[in-house]
């Protein structure tokens, strides 16, 4: 009988981002600065085991900003709020910081850009992501969504000469870039954003996967359901030639009926995971014989941000180390 090959294929980058490492590190500090307990308003990065982990130090995640206790420390998750949300803080007298990721921030300024121009903004995005919702409320007047290709045939502009396209940063490019053929065929003058909306992370970890997805039996993401670049990764894997692929927070979700008959497993994770999550589901698989792991490297990464002001400000006022610049973590080394 023929023995099957068995081996993994260990995308690179994979993981953290540099605007996730950043949220985290904000509630972290935040923790350590000012003591147990800090709010934070929604999931600071849409991830299981990262936002219980920080639960236990002390955080407290809520919905909306009328759950923060007057007068307390609330943190702004990486994905962005709408003006509107600053204001609810403002009247509540909370001290708030700011994680939202800088490259949403710039996607806010470019919506408040074309607005302030009295341009119709196409927004594509997924209806309801915190992130679209954050957005759409710096100009709701002038931002419609379009939620993916099939949604452009609803689409209205009061001037079809000033139109200009933005996008969520966590969305499937290819996907995208259908939506925006799509809307340029109904809308010839549509304008391009003046840089790219989908961010560097999502970019280069959708590349990792479509250079593997051929030759896999079996994609494994790691990632959380509530995570739009993780769920774009399964996605692009299977339209990419990966005979099977599945999201899972960790391990132990694993069903190992899907290695029946599996030769060849990829591996990567979404933005917001941590690296330990990828380390439980190689030693998943290296117990199931998979212990050739050979990594994919497709890109390199050296984005480095900030931490947001006032949390620096009040870091330096301590005397205390201001963290000085934070990096996603990028993965391109061997685990090994
Ligand atoms: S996925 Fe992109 S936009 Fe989102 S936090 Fe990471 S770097 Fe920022």
């Amino acid at each position: 009988m023929e023995t099957q090959t068995k081996r993994v294929l260990l995308a690179a980058p994979r993981g953290y981002c540099a605007g996730v490492d950043r949220a985290v590190i904000t509630v972290e500090k935040a923790l350590d600065l000012y003591g147990p307990p800090v709010y934070v308003r929604k999931e600071i990065v849409h991830n299981k085991h990262v936002v219980t982990t920080l639960e236990r130090r002390g955080a407290i995640f809520v919905d909306e900003t009328d759950e923060v206790p007057e007068g307390a420390t609330v943190v702004f998750s990486a994905h962005g709020v709408a003006p509107v949300v600053h204001d609810e803080a403002k009247a509540l007298s909370l001290k708030t910081i700011d994680a939202t990721c800088p490259l949403v921030t710039k996607v806010h300024r470019e919506a408040i850009r074309f607005a302030d121009a009295d341009y119709d903004i196409l927004l594509i995005g997924h209806e309801g992501h915190e992130e679209v919702i954050g957005t759409s409320g710096e100009a709701p007047e002038h931002i419609t969504l379009v939620d993916g290709p099939d949604d452009v045939k609803n689409v209205e502009v009061r001037d079809p000469e000033r139109v200009v396209w933005l996008s969520q940063t966590t969305l499937s490019v290819d996907e995208t870039m259908e939506t925006v053929r799509r809307l340029r065929e109904k809308f010839p003058k549509l304008q391009d954003p003046p840089s790219d909306d989908i961010c560097y992370a999502t970019q280069n970890r959708q590349l990792a996967v479509k250079e593997m997805a051929a030759d896999t039996d079996l994609m494994i993401v790691v990632g959380s359901r509530n995570s739009s670049n993780s769920v774009r990764l399964v996605e692009v894997a299977l339209e990419h030639g990966a005979k099977d692929g599945h999201l899972v927070d960790y391990a132990a979700e694993i069903d190992p009926a899907w290695l029946d008959g599996v030769g060849t497993v990829g591996v990567t994770s979404g933005a917001s995971v941590p690296e330990i999550l990828v380390r439980e589901v190689l030693e998943f698989l290296a117990e199931r014989g998979y212990e050739d792991v050979k990594p994919i490297i497709s890109a390199e990464e050296s984005l480095t941000f900030a931490l947001p002001m006032e949390l620096r400000r009040d870091l330096k006022a301590r005397g205390l180390p201001d963290g000085a610049k934070v990096v996603g973590q990028g993965f391109v080394a061997d685990l090994h």
